[in-house]
């Protein structure tokens, strides 16, 4: 799409807000993207050269492996490295290369790299098992020429990717965002995504500015081109005029300006302006976010996502490294509570261990306390270190996919086991623990009181609520437009959780993406909750925004809200509210 250095603007769909200001580094997905920079003019015929020498020492490779195989093996074994020589011979993506060499002037293995991914990706779309298997073959083939390309001197000295950049990709995943280098990636754009994905969550925990669904395949865009990420809009401008880059650095400014005026609140209450208290809390999945949660004011941390911290290393930490770590937590943390969840894995995070074949629904399939009461035994370390490093401070054990009461007592009576088994050695705990669950199934909503009953708090998770009340996918953009947090079903399973919390004289938080939503606070504070626990960046404008509101105007808001028949309806009221209140604070 992009021949000249017009200024082009693509839109998707804000995930993380900021603005971020560099040339943008393109990422397919399959394999590692090769480094990209411009060559001129003169040396075209040269890296042309490099191409062919690649492509060459590649069919040697392959060739030598053919005949090993073929020797050891026999039956005509070294016949599966057919297709993968086929591919090197095929005449119209070794043209398709030269072109791109030539027109856009792009390195060889970037200009290879590129249109090696449309064609997999065109492979990948097609819903074939055989074309699937050869895209893995290509990947493989592509893979090798990449490592073949001859780097010299001069190629060492163009722009990197450790320059700074925005990354643009057709996808990352969790554990791709939580790996990003924040010195040098300043933001990112996908085509795929949708907001409340666990990495569109990371960036914004990390405050990295991040756009999702972008309505342009990544593959059409330039790599190198200078660029400014919008992520409150949602735009990705390429080559930008110089007043447009003016108009964004005043914005930027005002921002910063605007950021920096809320944190003389760190000190003030959470209250709003008739009394009511509400506990504000930080939600963090890696223990470097502890000094940014400091900075925000946080009255504790209301949901530690441990499955990050647990499952992103490769390997399971054990029972005592697990238990440093909390302990590191708790201390930085008390007098306030950390509220640690048990591991959540699956879904659309890193499963807990390889499975013999991919889950056909992640969501609704072998995830949060599924995974733990069917792996008792890391399930128990797990307990067992939180229940150690609570002689450090006040601490809450969190259960995730909660759908039951069944569920509650099994994964209690477990907890039970733990302390036992701790007192038998002598090693102390603190054996008044809170433990609470995640609201996070309509079936756990539905069953509230009967849950009550067995707990000390609820904490909402209201990206799965909603994902799981309303049956749409919260990772798939395909029907994104179609999760609504204001669904009058969802408001009615907040509702019935509060009361029957309430009842039983519990505490009700919500610590799923909604909580920072600033044009729900009115009607969340309406509904009741006790606490929010919400990313470290967005802590101070709910703050500011609870400091602007009247219980009494939320609760009869949110009354007439419960009554309401449309999504569209819940919305208008409390977004009017949110705009008569703190109509400063929206994006
Ligand atoms: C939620 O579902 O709202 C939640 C907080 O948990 P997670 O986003 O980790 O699934
Ligand atoms: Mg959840």
């Amino acid at each position: 799409m992009q021949g000249s250095n017009q200024e082009i603007i693509i839109q998707g769909t804000p995930g993380s807000p900021g603005i971020a200001f560099a040339p943008v580094h393109v990422a397919a997905r399959g394999f590692e993207s090769p480094e990209v920079y411009e060559i001129s003019a003169d040396k075209i015929a040269a890296e042309k050269e490099r191409f062919q020498q690649a492509l060459d020492q590649t069919k040697t490779q392959i060739d030598e492996l053919r005949n090993h195989i073929e020797k050891i093996a026999g039956n005509g074994e070294g016949q599966i490295f057919e297709a993968h020589l086929m591919v090197l011979e095929d005449s119209t993506l070794l043209s398709k290369v030269s072109n791109a060499i030539t027109e856009r002037q792009h390195n060889a293995e970037y200009a290879f790299y590129a249109v090696m991914q449309t064609y997999l990706e065109a492979m990948r779309r097609i819903n074939d098992s055989y074309l699937k298997e050869r895209a893995i073959d290509i990947e493989d083939v592509c893979q090798r020429v990449l490592k073949n390309f001859k780097q010299d001197a001069e190629h060492q000295d163009h722009l990197r990717p450790d320059h700074h950049h925005i990354i643009v990709s057709y996808d990352l995943t969790p554990s791709d965002t939580a790996s990003i280098d924040r010195n040098h990636v300043l933001g990112f754009a996908t085509e795929q995504g949708s907001v409340n994905s666990h990495t569109v969550i990371l960036a914004r925990s990390l405050g990295i500015p991040a756009i999702v669904g972008l309505e342009t395949g990544v593959i059409d865009i330039k790599a190198l081109s200078e660029s400014i990420l919008d992520g409150y809009t949602g735009k990705l401008i390429l080559n930008p005029s110089a007043e447009t880059t003016a108009h964004y650095k005043q914005r930027a400014k005002h921002k910063e300006q605007a950021n920096k005026n809320l944190q003389s609140l760190r000190e003030e209450k959470t209250m709003t302006l008739d009394g009511r208290e509400i506990t504000l809390s930080a939600n963090m999945e890696f223990t470097y976010e502890l000094p940014m949660i400091f900075d925000s004011g946080a009255k504790g941390i209301g949901l530690f996502r441990t499955e990050f911290y647990l499952l992103e290393g490769g390997e399971m930490p054990n029972e005592h490294e697990q238990e440093q770590v909390y302990s590191e937590v708790i201390q930085a943390v008390q007098p306030h509570e950390t509220i640690i969840r048990t591991l959540d894995a699956g879904g659309d995070k890193i499963v807990s261990e390889p499975l013999s074949q991919p889950e056909p629904n992640p969501f609704l399939g072998w995830r949060g306390i599924r995974v733990s009461l069917t792996r008792k035994s890391i399930f128990k370390e797990q307990l067992r270190a939180i229940l150690r490093s609570s002689i450090h401070g006040k601490v809450g054990i969190l259960f995730p996919m909660i759908s039951g009461l069944r569920e509650v007592l099994e994964a209690k009576e477990i907890v039970k086991r733990c302390m036992d088994e701790l007192s038998a050695q002598n090693i102390p705990f603190d054996p008044d623990i809170q433990i609470g669950v995640m609201i996070e199934v309509p079936s756990a909503a539905i069953m509230a009181h009967e849950i009550a009953r067995e707990v000390d708090f609820f904490s909402i998770g209201t990206n799965d609520l909603v994902q799981y009340t309303v049956a749409v996918d919260r990772v798939n953009p395909y029907v994104a437009h179609l999760y609504k947090p204001t669904h009058p079903a969802v408001m009615r399973l907040i509702d019935t959780t509060v009361r029957a919390a309430k009842d039983h004289g519990i505490w009700t938080g919500v610590c799923g993406e909604m909580a920072s939503d600033l044009n729900i606070t009115p009607l969340l504070v309406g509904l009741g909750i006790d606490e929010l626990s919400v990313g470290a960046h967005k802590l101070p404008s709910v703050k500011k925004a609870i400091r602007s509101l009247s219980l009494s105007s939320c609760t009869e808001m949110a009354q007439e809200a419960l009554k309401a028949k449309t999504t569209v309806e819940i919305a208008e009221l409390t977004t009017a509210m949110a705009k008569t209140s703190y109509a400063d604070l929206l994006d």
